[in-house]
């Protein structure tokens, strides 16, 4: 019997965690497994398994029940993000996006009416996405150009979005537009706008390197209305709107990272024991071994520096230098991780008959969305140095 009188440890799950993580990870071997290959090909996700996603309450994860969500901590979200990843790094985004980004927005900032009205479209059977980023703001957020106008009960959007996670398929979005550009950040506001807003568009899908199954697009406004009682949170706070959520958010591609990479190590542990070189499996040879080793603890590091931020966040601590640490490191694992298993397939590994290829691919996004790798070390240094 575990001691409760001790803390836990951090990969120790409560019952309902184990049993949540072992249905993910049966339906993401089960039913994503089989699209991930043509998906990857298509550039596109099958839509009945985003269905799917929202029949296994995975989109609502954290979304109380009373609104029609699970209820569930955001541990939990966590952990979905990474067994679908662990098979699918763009299914994994996709419900990472949905969970920690869009919903967490909406719970946290949203008044009672936007509570009502979004959550349970949310939780059921609305795809979001969160538009932060423009052709001239990446890094530099909050020198975002596009401009909201007050006209009588409506604001009047107008400007481009780059690079947005689940547009094409979403029906929400979070959206950040400026009130005042002469009042710098103080002038960023969050907006919830719908699809059918008038003067919305999607637009240009980009082609991608990896995670090619979660559309990435433009979005252009243009005279888009979006009534006044949409603002998300208050006008000129939409800094701290972005800076919380995107804080989360983090951890939720740490989880990404270290999916995709246990991933690729599980198929690089079968190949070496079943690949036969010099009259016996590779996997006998200690150079493959202590790769395999070194790979393992890379990742066992990673996880717990994902979970740990996990947990803190559900305990309400600190914990924004731990997710930039969380980010930062898993995706650095995750390159490091599904390079040598690419290199451990041999030639096979360079082709798209194997899965080592798509695995590297993928991991390439994780030093570069929700803020770069140099992003997050700006984070962390001054979090641990604070003056510089
Ligand atoms: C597939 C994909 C999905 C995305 N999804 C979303 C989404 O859903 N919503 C959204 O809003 N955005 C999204 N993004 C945008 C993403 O967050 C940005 O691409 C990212 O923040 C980097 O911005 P940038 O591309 O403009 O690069 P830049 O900011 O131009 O950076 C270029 C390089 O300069 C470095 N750099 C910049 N400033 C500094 C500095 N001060 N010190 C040191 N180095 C610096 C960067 O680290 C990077 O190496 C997505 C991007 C991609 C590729």
């Amino acid at each position: 019997m575990p001691d409760l009188s001790m803390p836990a440890p951090l990969t120790q799950f409560s019952e309902e965690e184990q049993m949540f993580r072992e249905s993910v990870r049966e339906f993401a071997q089960a039913k994503i497994g089989p699209h991930v290959h043509s998906m990857d090909q298509a550039g596109k996700f099958e839509p009945d398994l985003l269905r799917q996603f929202f029949d296994m309450n995975l989109m609502g994860i954290e979304i109380p029940e009373a609104y029609g969500g699970a209820g569930c901590g955001f541990f939990m979200s966590i952990l979905a993000v990474e067994e679908l990843s662990r098979v699918d790094a763009s299914a994994g985004v996709i419900v990472d996006v949905q969970n920690t980004l869009v919903n967490n927005a909406l719970m946290r900032w949203g008044n009672d009416t936007q509570r009502s009205r979004y959550l349970p479209q949310m939780a059921s059977g609305t795809l979001g996405a969160y538009a932060l980023s423009e052709a001239g703001s990446g890094s530099d957020a909050f020198a975002l150009t596009t401009r909201a106008e007050l006209k009588g009960d409506r604001y009047i959007l107008n400007g481009q979005k780059l690079w947005i996670t689940n547009a094409a398929e979403a029906d929400l979005f979070i959206l950040f537009a400026t009130v005042d550009p002469a009042l710098g950040y103080k002038g960023i506001t969050a907006f919830i706008v719908e699809k059918s807003f008038p003067g919305f568009q999607v637009g240009k899908k980009e082609d991608k390197l990896g995670i090619r199954a979660s559309s990435t697009c433009e979005l252009v406004l243009e005279n888009c209305e979006v009534p006044r009682e949409n603002i998300l949170g208050e006008v000129g706070k939409g800094y701290k709107v972005s800076i919380e959520t995107l804080n989360e958010g983090r951890i939720g591609i740490g989880a990404q990272m270290v999916g995709l990479a246990s991933g690729a190590l599980e198929s690089g542990i079968q190949y070496a024991k079943g690949r036969e070189q010099f009259g016996q499996p590779i996997a006998r040879f200690q150079a493959i071994q202590f790769q395999i080793a070194e790979l393992a603890t890379q990742l066992e590091a990673a996880r717990l520096l994902v979970y740990n931020a996990a947990r803190l966040k559900d305990a309400r601590l600190p914990f924004v230098k731990e997710a930039a640490m969380t980010k930062y490191f898993s995706s650095q694992v995750a390159e490091k991780v599904t390079s040598q298993v690419l290199e451990i397939f041999g030639g096979y590994g360079y082709t798209k008959d194997y899965p080592a290829e798509k695995y590297f691919r993928d991991s390439k996004i994780g030093k570069i969305y929700e803020g770069t790798s140099f992003m997050q070390l700006q984070t962390i240094a001054k979090l641990v140095m604070g003056d510089r």
